[in-house]
């Protein structure tokens, strides 16, 4: 079990840290689509450079950690309940190396583990086969595109694309639905794994397994190899493109398995995964627990280092004639005010983090420094203690801003705070707060969690660090912090525009295609 409990390890660090084959393929396909000087184009220079770091640095690609799941296969007569003992002992060694961020955390204290083991945590699936190998599959899904995993009961009415009923072409529409209202909300550009039937547990576990083909794959079935070949061609005229920044590519994959049902029921589950993709596979020898081979390791790989060097110049100079701005913090009304949706800004100076805890907490309390003019970082960093006491940053990305939307505006003026920088944007309630108060909303590139954590030169301090890592309040000295402004003072909002004209080319595809 010790050798099986250093493969798990090995299998672990690796998930975390490089992509595998077939998704670098993907992302490189969607880089050469786009045209140079989009916003989207600087976004996936962005996640390349970001690619690169984590592989060079054998640090997590994204700051989420996600919930690590197990999908095991193991020969009859081996010992589950050992090997789960390793796998909880690997998982906890995985995060106190900084390789996973801890993510464990007890749903009604908020307490957090500090391992990454809790009730439930890691989730590790078996299953018995004929053969005599182990198999190993794990995947890291994080938290921005799990939250936009949705489930359709057939037959609904859907947003632009009406009824869509109980056979094959109301499975089309609720799939493109499903892409449509993930927007880049869940680090677009995305995969998708489609379950179709069971009830609504399997369904959305049927969803998670196509997760684990091959980007590369073709489906058997012939009806479903001819959907997923109509939602990939489909999908990406919706124009969401990465980051919700309007693009040629919203969609990587996609992959649809079917289920027997019961006559009552008729559910289509969609799981979402960002373009952090990071899930592999072992096949490991039962008697000794060594590494046989990895799983999504053929084909031909992707050098994101020479990719770079071929780009002639950095990521936020591909920008065309776009604004660029470098921004010292703290931040005045007037600099706020001169922002405009579209511009690039490079920050220098302190940021502060803060996520859900922390922003409930300010809602009643004051904030533990001098807020005024000072910009809120929506990130949960992974950080670990150097061997002299000081904190080092080993990934910092920003989170899913919107689940701070009941906040965001009220803390804003509270406090004096002029920008938040964070993904996904955010809604009407922190638009009119931005207006009114002059403040402004910076989207930074979802899971480029080595690019940011390269930008930030010192930890200055941090408070409420009985939140937990992720939650505390982090004192982040930037140099050179690359985010596009997405939301301004002036009642503009990239995201409002992104949505209104993807609902109504989604409205294109109302018309039966699937008899
Ligand atoms: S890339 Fe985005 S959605 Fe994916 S795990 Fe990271 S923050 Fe979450």
């Amino acid at each position: 079990m010790e050798k099986f409990q250093q493969s798990m390890y090995q299998l672990i660090v690796e998930t975390s840290t490089k992509l595998p084959k077939d998704v670098r393929r993907a992302i490189a396909r969607a880089k050469a689509r786009e045209n140079a000087g989009t916003r989207a184009a600087m976004a996936l220079t962005t996640i390349a450079g970001n690619i690169k770091m984590a592989d060079e640095n054998v640090s997590p690609i994204c700051q989420d950690t996600g919930l690590p799941t197990f999908k095991i296969k193991v020969p009859v007569g081996v010992n589950q309940i050992k090997m789960k003992e390793a796998i909880h002992a690997a998982i906890a060694q995985a995060t106190k190396d900084g390789k996973l961020r801890p993510n464990s955390v007890d749903s009604l204290t908020g307490e957090n583990s500090g391992d990454n083991l809790g009730v439930g945590v890691p989730v590790i699936k078996f299953e018995q086969w004929e053969k005599d190998y182990i198999d190993v599959r794990l995947i890291l899904k994080g938290g921005g595109c799990e939250n936009k995993n949705i489930q359709y009961s057939l037959p609904c009415e859907l947003e632009g694309l009406g009824r869509a009923g109980r056979d094959l072409d109301g499975i089309r529409k609720c799939i493109l639905h499903a892409v449509y209202q993930a927007q880049g909300q869940g680090c677009s550009a995305g995969f998708i794994g489609v379950g179709i039937g069971g009830d609504r547990s399997s369904g959305y576990e049927l969803a998670k397994e196509q997760l684990f083909r091959s980007v590369d794959d073709v489906n058997p079935n012939e009806q479903l190899r001819q959907l997923e070949e109509y939602i990939m061609e489909n999908a990406n005229k919706l124009g969401i493109g990465t980051m919700g920044f309007g693009g040629e590519t919203t969609l990587l994959g996609c992959k649809i398995g079917v289920m027997h049902r019961i006559p009552a029921s008729f559910f289509v589950s969609v799981a979402y995964n960002c373009w952090a993709f990071r899930r592999l596979g072992v096949k490991i020898d039962p008697e000794t627990g060594e590494i046989q081979e990895w799983f999504y390791q053929e084909g031909e790989d992707v050098d994101f280092a020479r990719e770079l060097e071929k780009a002639e110049q950095p990521a936020a100079a591909q920008l065309g004639d776009k604004r660029e701005i470098v921004l010292e913090a703290p931040l005045t009304e007037e600099q706020v005010r001169n922002l405009k949706v579209g511009d690039v800004v490079r920050i220098n100076g302190m940021i502060y983090t803060g996520r859900d805890a922390i922003h409930k907490y300010l809602m009643d309390h004051d904030a533990p420094v001098d807020l005024n003019g000072q910009i809120i970082y929506h990130c949960g960093p992974v950080m670990l203690k150097d061997e002299s006491g000081n904190w080092q940053v080993k990934a910092a990305g920003p989170t899913t801003s919107i689940r701070e939307e009941p906040y965001q505006g009220e803390i804003m003026k509270k406090f004096g705070v002029r920008a938040v920088i964070g993904k996904g944007g955010m809604g009407a309630k922190t638009l009119a707060a931005l207006k009114e108060h002059g403040g402004v909303y910076l989207n930074a590139i979802g899971g480029a969690a080595q690019y940011y954590a390269d930008c930030i030169k010192s930890v200055e301090g941090v408070d409420l660090l009985e939140f937990g890592i992720p939650e505390a309040m982090w004192h982040l000295k930037v140099e050179n912090f690359t985010a596009v402004v997405t939301m301004d003072s002036h009642g503009n909002s990239l995201h409002e525009d992104v949505e209104k004209s993807s609902l109504e080319k989604l409205a294109q595809f109302k018309e039966p295609v699937f008899k």
